[in-house]
């Protein structure tokens, strides 16, 4: 096969969302010649089906991918900047929490949008074929065959290659076929949270209705409202809550509930969405899911990438993000080691796994954190954590900057935010306001900072536990 194809190798990747386009962009820019094969029908033709969130945060490890490919300007072009998070309190008032400095944004992008550009650009290197409608229903590992049933049709054939990469989502089959092996890890986690999405309509002069520049939360503790921006100038407002419960998405099913739920806990919405109710009743419940697992690939020919193998909680808005950082780490590794794809799906395999876990151990935690975006210790330590920065520079940047606005790598931003926290929680517990922090910075940072952050020290068990 591979004489056929210029010595390149003949690559099936598994699945045409976010990650999967994005990776056959990667390797038809490379020469190989890549099936890209979908279940789904093709996005760019008919409405993409129910259930999917059309707002998705995109931020600098998204951009960087992007770059290698050279979609970065195009798509940002299409995007709506957010330069902070708005919280909006019980008693009417709001409170801008900046993400960044300098004008530091994360993008909206539409899914729909970003998807349908990437099959563009993958189908514009000549080297991939996509194959919509096309379900992969078998897989046998060691022949490297693939069994597609075709949904237009009903019928079914194999087609064999040189490599397959599963990029088919958390509900991946290729996962599931791994999960067999000897020695394999596997998770899948279905938490007690879901999600309902509403939207915001424009205003009656066909404008924003609530400031565009922006994420939107209305925090509650153990449940939260988000509303993101889209390029029409509506709102995707989305409703994280328990699915089960007294107070639970399954539950509130009748308009006289969803009333008093909102009423009581979001009063801002009936004025921003006036049918809310229909909406929500209209509007599918969905679930959401995690997983983790290992090894990610197998016999170094077949190989998993993105929601595939570390499926995130939506709590961080980073799991495109990441799934797009697989790219360029891939891309990179592809650089490194020549191409040679075994010991490019093996070192993937085995070294970006312990960046996935930190972000998905850090999108839970960031739940609780959204949900007591209100409270004054919160915002003590938001405050605190934003003058380290600002005196300290790339010698502390708080949890959120690191993960949206560099490319530190995730396990490390991990050790750092833990660290981070027990300075503030420390710095709060003796008693220094925000003030004090500032007048005495320069006693702060020797009694506690310099030994940890500037002495470059590993995190000790001590301060870990303390
Ligand atoms: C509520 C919510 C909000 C989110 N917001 C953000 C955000 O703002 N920013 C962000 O970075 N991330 C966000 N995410 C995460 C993001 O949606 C996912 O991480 C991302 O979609 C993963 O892309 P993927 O290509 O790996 O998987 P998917 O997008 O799931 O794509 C997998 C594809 O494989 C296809 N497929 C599956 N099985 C087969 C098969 N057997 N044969 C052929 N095709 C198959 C599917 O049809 C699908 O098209 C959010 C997630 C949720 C749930």
């Amino acid at each position: 096969m591979n004489d056929l194809n210029n010595g390149k190798e003949r690559i099936c990747i598994v699945g045409a969302g976010l990650v999967g386009s994005l990776l056959s962009i990667v390797l038809g820019q490379r020469g190989y010649q890549v099936d890209l094969i979908e279940k789904r029908c093709d996005m760019r033709k008919e409405d993409i089906p129910g259930g999917r969130t059309i707002a998705m945060s995109l931020s600098q490890r998204g951009f960087k991918a992007l770059e290698i490919v050279g979609l970065k300007d195009y798509i940002k072009q299409h995007t709506v900047p957010k330069t902070s998070r708005m919280v909006h309190l019980k008693d009417g008032s709001v409170q801008v929490q900046d993400y960044g400095r300098n004008g530091q944004a994360i993008h909206t992008i539409n899914r729909k949008f970003i998807n349908s550009a990437l099959l563009d650009k993958a189908e514009a290197t000549g080297n991939v074929t996509t194959l919509f409608d096309s379900h992969c229903v078998q897989f046998d590992l060691d022949k490297l065959e693939v069994e597609i049933l075709n949904k237009q049709t009903g019928k079914c054939h194999f087609r064999t290659y040189d490599r397959i990469i599963g990029a088919d989502g958390v509900f991946s089959k290729v996962a599931n076929e791994m999960a067999k092996q000897e020695g394999a890890n596997f998770e899948r986690f279905s938490p007690e949270y879901g999600y309902k999405e509403l939207v915001i309509p424009t205003d009656s002069e066909n404008n924003w209705k609530l400031n565009n520049n922006v994420v939107h939360v209305w925090p509650q503790g153990h449940f939260n409202l988000v509303a993101l921006p889209n390029t029409n100038k509506t709102f995707t407002c989305t409703l994280f809550l328990k699915l089960n419960g007294e107070i639970s998405l399954n539950t509130l099913n009748d308009h006289k509930l969803i009333a008093n739920f909102f009423n009581k806990h979001f009063p801002d919405v009936s004025n921003l969405i006036p049918d809310y109710c229909e909406q929500f009743m209209e509007n599918p419940v969905s679930k959401i899911y995690s997983l983790k697992c290992s090894p990610w690939h197998y016999r170094n020919k077949v190989l998993l990438i993105g929601d595939a193998c570390h499926a995130i909680a939506p709590f961080f808005a980073m799991g495109m993000n990441v799934g797009f950082e697989d790219c360029s780490v891939f891309d990179g590794l592809m650089s490194k080691f020549d191409e040679d794809l075994d010991v490019v799906f093996e070192t993937f395999s085995r070294t970006r796994k312990v960046d996935t876990d930190a972000i998905a151990d850090m999108s839970l935690y960031n739940f609780t954190s959204l949900g007591n975006s209100d409270n004054s210790n919160y915002h003590v330590k938001w405050q605190i954590n934003r003058m380290l920065w600002n005196k300290l520079n790339d010698d502390w940047m708080p949890l959120y900057p690191m993960i949206a606005f560099s490319d530190i790598p995730l396990a490390e931003v991990r050790r750092r935010s833990v660290l981070q926290a027990y300075i503030v929680d420390k710095i709060i517990k003796e008693e220094h306001t925000i003030e004090m922090t500032d007048k005495w910075m320069d006693y702060i940072y020797a009694k506690y900072i310099r030994s940890e952050i500037n002495g470059k020290q590993a995190l000790s068990k001590d301060v870990l536990e303390a």
